[in-house]
């Protein structure tokens, strides 16, 4: 075997393959794998710890091999990751795989002479990344016996547990914000499962969701991105996985991320730093830059106030997928841009639309507004010199423009003609 699980200090008795433990981020405590996301000792967060090790050229060729034989989705890369080996084989909307698009008209138009890819992510099942991380958290709830699936969202994510949990046969029960976007409404809402509107943000959603998990109203519910957040968050790893091997792989020299609650940047980056501790990619720099709207930018103010902590903010953008003013990962996301020679940008809501039409324009990808900050933001950093256009950079767009239709309202006919020529030609278009 090519990736060893060394065993833990810890009694595991569940199967969720490499994964050995979960390890406390702030200061290491180290306790069983279980539904739990808060360290004891200190209150950080836990995340899984594998031990991963590989112990020569043909190993790491051994598991380059069994990847590539995989299925064309998130599971050919179940060696990685916290799910029993035969994954493949349980009912799963199986996400992942998505295209890595060479984005050349794109790189023209910005002047980017390095290479530009865009990760589309608009792909996945129930269109956005959301399918990566809930199908992680999926696997997690079956282990530990959970029936219904939950979530706090801020829209894709209930479409992607909706979805998930209609196919596996779990109930699901959603909550969000009341006002969101109709096209995530409809989304998460047409699987079946019940969908619950909030009054109030995201942050007050997540903060109900935190009290109805320590309440017998939600006993036995599975929580993807609360109680399940440690697997959940593991599904990024993904994304990281498939941009390399879809480059050769090789590494980018950077990346362009979203940032909500900066989850997907920091496992991003965890999945890099595996595959180059693997073997499987040359370890060499690479440069991770984070993106917000201006209207909910609580990280990227952080970064370029030189601070270590981030001051939440009260969101208002158009970039609903994006709006947590009260980041949980966001000091983490702040270490991973320093430490790699990256940054955290934001651009206006304006902008988003431009990018969003730019990229629909040029590579004919249409990005809901997640997507056009992460355009935006690259183009913002070209201009400004902070991102190098002689590199190779993939940019990531994490969800679909039909979802988002409001963003780019007054798009629409060129011309209304009667059915005649003598109609057409006034209209000049010919
Ligand atoms: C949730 C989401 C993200 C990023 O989420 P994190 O909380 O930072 O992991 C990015 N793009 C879209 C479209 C999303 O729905
Ligand atoms: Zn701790």
């Amino acid at each position: 075997m090519a990736v060893q699980t060394v065993a833990s200090t810890t009694t595991d008795s569940v199967d969720l393959g490499p994964a050995a433990a979960l390890s406390c981020r702030e200061c290491g405590h180290r306790v069983p794998l279980g539904p739990v996301f808060a360290c004891e000792e200190c209150f950080g967060p836990l995340e899984i710890a594998y031990d991963f090790s590989v112990n020569s050229k043909a190993d790491t060729e051994e598991l380059r091999g069994r990847i590539e034989a995989g299925p064309a989705n998130i599971w050919r890369y179940a060696p990685l990751l916290p799910v029993p080996a035969d994954v493949a084989t349980k009912p799963n909307i199986n996400p992942g795989w998505t295209k890595l698009v060479q984005a050349d008209n794109l790189a023209r138009e910005l002047g980017v002479t390095g290479g530009l890819y865009v990760k589309d992510d608009s792909g996945n099942p129930t269109h956005s990344f959301k399918d990566r991380v809930v199908a992680q958290a999926l696997e997690a709830a079956r282990v530990f016996g959970f029936t219904t699936l939950s979530c706090s969202s801020t829209g894709n994510l209930a479409g992607a547990v909706g979805a998930a949990a209609a196919r596996a046969g779990f109930r699901s029960c959603v909550f969000i914000p009341h006002d969101l976007e109709q096209g995530k409404v409809v989304m998460a809402a047409v699987y079946g499962g019940d969908l619950v509107g909030i009054e109030g943000n995201y942050d007050d959603v997540n903060r109900f969701c935190s009290e109805l998990i320590g309440d017998p109203a939600g006993e036995g519910w599975g929580f993807v991105n609360v109680n399940l957040r440690p697997y959940y968050a593991e599904g990024s790893k993904t994304l990281a996985y498939e941009i390399c091997e879809q480059l050769g792989w090789r590494l980018p020299d950077q990346l362009v991320v979203p940032i909500a609650s900066g989850s997907q940047l920091t496992k991003i980056d965890k999945g890099l730093q595996e595959l180059i501790k693997l073997g499987l990619v040359e370890d060499k720099p690479y440069k991770i830059f984070g993106a917000q709207a201006e209207g909910c930018s609580p990280v990227s103010t952080a970064f370029k106030a030189g601070h270590e902590v981030v001051r939440p903010q009260k969101p208002n953008t158009i970039a609903k997928s994006l709006a947590i003013g009260n980041p949980a990962d966001g000091p983490y996301v702040l270490d991973i841009a320093r430490r790699t020679g990256g940054a955290v940008e934001d651009v206006t809501d304006e902008q988003v639309v431009d990018a969003i039409k730019l990229l629909a324009r040029t590579e004919g990808i249409f990005a809901e507004t997640a997507g056009g900050v992460t355009v935006g933001v690259t183009r913002k950093l070209i201009e400004n010199g902070v991102l190098d256009p002689t590199k190779t950079t993939v940019v990531l767009n994490t969800g679909d423009g039909l979802k988002t239709l409001d963003a780019v309202a007054g798009t629409g006919l060129t011309a209304t003609i009667r059915p005649n020529l003598d109609s057409f030609r006034e209209a000049a278009l010919a």
